[in-house]
């Protein structure tokens, strides 16, 4: 006995001939320190007290969303079918006619914007995004402020987007090339005509609309906002507030624009959406990611978000020089968020080198990209609060106090 397992545990440490072996091996495998892949690549993990960006990695997946990735990844099913189901699923949990798991958002306005250009028609469908000669529609109307660089997601159907700032130039701009207007959410402030007036255009002339609203959770009331709003197709990111995978999104709307969303995208091989492939494992992840989301206590988590804020001002406040502020985005990013500011003559002191010194720190902290400019006499920074994992918080007051305070 104990020479199988002297044997078994041999056997295991073998990469290859252990894949052999893998399930008696299992059952006599020592248990050994897990792999720590990231400091094999030479990769520092840090503490997210930035946000929800991209290039952090966004957000951490709840155990529920990685226990249903990883039940998905030990059964073949068919594609298609898990799509639909979940797709289903999703759209009665949220309250909207039809639902599709994209691989993000941006995946979303493609595939939102080919179901508007091309719709069911198989030919259609193939030749996007070259529209020259087919008889599609190919002009997508946007206001000027609500141009921003995720509409290369909707560029890439081959459509011509057509500027414009008034109701009025929406009202002469739209004619029989028109495939849809598009609405970038986090610009309504910032745009002429604003959120209920632009969908009111839409659905009088009857042509789709489309909301990238890809950052608007929290609320989970947003989820279905603007699909009763008006919007024929409203875009989510489902790495973001809601924690599921990264690359996954939700493309929301009306049934018929959300079949004809499928048929442009994987698993049909002829589509501009076959490169933005949802996996299995991603399907019934994003899927449950929306059932945690929908479930939690949202309460609790801002009276939380709300603690976190304040501990982070208080810290920071014990240096006379420094101004503190909590604020609350009112569109995208819609969380307690913390801002600090300084006069720079006064603190000998950039935003940049706090950046530094966070970073390279122990442990390693992110705060939000998009401080000022080094040469500003005003230096501002801001800390996101809301990715912060259980007791970090009090880490990154520690690092604030060090840096900030000393
Ligand atoms: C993050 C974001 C996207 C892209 O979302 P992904 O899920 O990463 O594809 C698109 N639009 C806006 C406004 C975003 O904030």
């Amino acid at each position: 006995m104990s020479n199988r397992r002297n044997f078994l545990q041999a056997m295991s440490s073998l990469p290859l001939v252990g894949g052999l072996f893998a399930k008696e091996a299992l059952a006599g495998k020592p248990a050994g320190p897990a792999r720590d892949f990231f400091k094999e690549l030479g990769i520092r993990p840090f503490i997210n007290a930035a946000g929800t960006y991209t290039t952090l990695t966004a957000s951490l997946m709840h155990p529920e969303v990685m226990e249903a990735i990883n039940y998905a990844s030990k059964s073949f099913v068919s594609l298609t079918d898990l799509h639909d189901a979940a797709g289903k699923r999703i759209a009665q949990l949220i309250g909207c006619e039809g639902a599709m798991i994209t691989s993000g958002a941006a995946a979303a306005l493609t595939a939102g914007t080919a179901a508007c250009v091309a719709g069911k028609n198989p030919e259609w469908i193939k030749r996007i995004p070259d529209l020259a000669g087919t008889g599609m529609k190919n002009e997508v109307i946007v206001q000027k402020a609500h141009r921003n660089g995720y509409d290369h997601a909707v560029r890439n159907c081959g459509i011509k987007l057509i500027e414009v700032e008034t109701a009025d130039e929406i009202e002469r701009a739209i004619n029989e090339k028109t495939a849809m207007l598009f609405f970038f959410n986090d610009a309504d402030p910032r745009g002429k005509v604003k959120i209920e007036q632009f969908v009111a255009i839409a659905n009088k002339h009857k042509i789709p609309c489309l909301n990238d609203a890809a950052a608007d959770v929290p609320p989970s009331e947003h989820l279905s906002r603007y699909t009763k709003m008006g919007f024929d197709l409203v875009a989510f990111s489902g790495g973001k507030g809601m924690r599921g995978p990264q690359s996954a999104g939700l493309l929301l709307g009306r049934k018929e624009l959300i079949e004809a969303a499928r048929m442009n995208s994987s698993p049909n091989s002829d589509s501009i959406g076959r490169g933005m492939k949802v996996n299995k494992e991603e399907l019934l992840g994003m899927m449950v990611a929306v059932e945690v989301y929908l479930k939690r206590d949202s309460a609790a988590e801002w009276k939380e978000w709300e603690r976190r804020a304040k501990l982070l001002c208080d810290t920071a406040s014990k240096n006379s020089a420094i101004r503190t502020e909590v604020f609350v985005p009112p569109i995208a990013n819609h969380v307690p968020t913390v801002r600090l500011k300084w006069e720079k003559a006064v603190l000998n002191l950039t935003a940049d080198e706090v950046r530094r010194q966070m970073r390279e720190g122990t442990p390693s902290i992110e705060i939000a990209p998009g401080s000022s400019p080094a040469d500003a006499a005003t230096q501002e920074f801001s800390i996101g609060i809301w990715q912060l994992q259980p007791g970090e918080v009090d880490v990154v007051a520690r690092r604030l106090r060090e840096v900030l305070v000393k």
